[in-house]
């Protein structure tokens, strides 16, 4: 991989990082305040009514930040076998092929090659 490809590809990390932790900041909060603020018991039977949808919301946003958690795992993963093995970066854990850079440029934290990934998602 040439040091100009991976310099851009270490601006998507960067870049996928921040987004990442704005997205679970947002869902956090989304997934622990809805419960604290409907307080109100004098509109119980609304109240009623809105729980069913905060809860809904609620599980929402623990399964979307169960997801976003997960890419920030591998966007951190990512960055530091890039900082600290930059050799190894971009180099398919399953067989030790080169990844191909368009692939890294759309999702580039991954860590095998498309035929290793299928391969894998085949024995599942
Ligand atoms: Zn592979």
């Amino acid at each position: 991989m040439k040091d100009e490809q991976r310099r851009h590809l270490e601006q998507r990390l960067l870049q996928e990082r921040a987004r990442t932790t704005r997205a679970l900041e947002r869902l956090d909060e989304a997934a622990t305040s809805s419960t604290v603020e409907d307080g109100d018991l004098t509109s119980y039977p609304l109240h009623l009514a809105d729980q069913g949808t905060d809860v809904q919301e609620q599980e929402k946003s623990l399964m979307l930040l169960g997801k976003e958690g997960a890419r920030l795992t591998g966007i951190d993963g990512a960055l530091r076998r890039l900082y600290k093995q930059p050799e190894r970066y971009g180099i398919c854990d399953e067989c030790e092929r080169e990844i191909p850079f368009e692939r890294l440029d759309v999702v580039p934290w991954v860590t095998s090659c498309l035929s290793c990934q299928q391969a894998q998602e085949h024995e599942r």
